[in-house]
């Protein structure tokens, strides 16, 4: 069987990753398709944070939904407030950011193809249910469930998991809760959008199941008078067990290679940052990308701090007190928990 057409770059994957890594490679006259098993671009299990410091000050404004220079932090003994200039964490609908991050990527002449799931890959092929297509270089934007990370037969052992709820109403503050009481390592969120808010929860999964995790939260909302009677709950993993990205002719961008926080499963500025660089490494081969060196330094103090509050409890609470205390008399940036510069 002959393939039906070839590409020089074929993405698996539109999500962030997958559709900054084709717009900066389209946008070179570069031939590159988008395989998104999809229907509707940006549809993700996401409490929708952003920060200044990575995505929000390159996005449009329409695009943000809400906008905090605030930040409430809590933990088991302390509440601080951290404030700045600028909005520390802005709120952007999934759904929106990807149909606006498709479209420039349409723009700059990227091929996306939704509805159409990759099924298998061989050394020269990425074959669907109805088509095969030959490709010079694959990039894996596939998620926390990567497909592609499969075929390059890397394991996956360090594995985040978020649950929130869209609770409807005007919420007005960004609330964190890291209390190693309630949540191991990870912390409770409320993160207001337009109309709603998310609530959830994440934790590193070896530290605390992602069933517990679900019960603490409802635990936790019903302290702060919400309740889940009638709403969904939305729950994903986050891949933050990075071993690489680049592997001869296949690359692995975001959640495919594990480029998330261990710490606060921050991925979306990950996902851009290493698209773009992975875009640039094939246009490229000798590019060297300074912020995805920087992420990778970024990447390796979380999952650092995170191995040692997942050491002891104790140890844990010392920790997070510690740095909610550094926060609140500034030794330290809310930055240092951010992805971005
Ligand atoms: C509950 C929760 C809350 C979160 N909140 C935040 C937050 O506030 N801020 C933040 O920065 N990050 C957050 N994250 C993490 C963030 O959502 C991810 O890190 C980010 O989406 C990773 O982007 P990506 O492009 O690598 O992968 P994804 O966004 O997962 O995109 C992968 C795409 O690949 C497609 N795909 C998968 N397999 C195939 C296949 N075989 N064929 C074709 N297509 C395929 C999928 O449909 C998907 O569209 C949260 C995660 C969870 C679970």
């Amino acid at each position: 069987m002959t393939a039906d057409k070839h590409f020089h770059t074929i993405i698996i994957g539109a999500g962030p990753g997958g559709l900054a890594c084709a717009s900066v490679l389209a946008a070179k006259g570069i031939d590159v398709l988008v395989l998104e098993r999809s229907r509707r671009v940006g549809v993700k299990v996401c409490a929708g944070g952003v920060t200044w410091s990575g995505l929000a000050r390159h996005l449009p404004e329409e695009l943000i939904e809400k906008a905090f220079s605030r930040q409430h932090i809590r933990t088991g003994r302390q509440q601080t407030v951290i404030a700045s200039a600028e909005p520390i964490i802005s709120t952007i609908n999934r759904e929106n950011l990807g149909q606006w991050m498709a479209d420039k990527a349409f723009r700059c002449g990227a091929t996306i193809s939704t509805g159409t799931q990759v099924t298998a890959i061989t050394a020269k092929e990425v074959i669907t249910g109805s088509a095969r297509f030959t490709y010079d270089f694959l990039v894996g934007a596939d998620g926390s469930n990567s497909l592609v990370r499969r075929y390059l037969q890397l394991p996956v052992v360090h594995l985040g998991a978020g649950v929130q709820y869209l609770v409807p109403g005007n919420f007005t503050e960004m609330v964190w809760h890291l209390d190693p009481d309630q949540f191991a390592t990870g912390y409770a969120w409320i993160f207001p959008h337009k109309n709603c808010a998310s609530v959830g929860a994440y934790a590193n999964r070896a530290d605390m199941p992602p069933k517990i995790l679900q019960e603490k939260l409802h635990h936790w909302m019903a302290a702060h008078g919400m309740h889940t009677a009638g709403l969904k709950a939305w729950a994903a993993t986050i891949n933050f067990d990075f071993r690489g990205f680049h592997f001869g002719n296949r690359f692995l961008v975001g959640d495919a290679a594990g480029l998330a926080s261990g710490l606060t499963g921050e991925g979306i500025y990950s996902a851009v940052c290493s698209g773009e660089a992975v875009a640039r490494t094939i246009i490229d081969p000798g590019y060297q990308d300074l912020p995805l060196a920087r992420l990778i330094k970024k990447h390796r103090q979380h999952t650092l701090l995170l191995r040692l509050c997942g050491a002891n409890r104790l140890l844990a609470k010392i920790i997070l007190e510690s740095l909610v205390a550094a926060l609140r008399v500034k030794m330290i940036h809310f930055n240092a928990l951010e992805m971005g510069e």
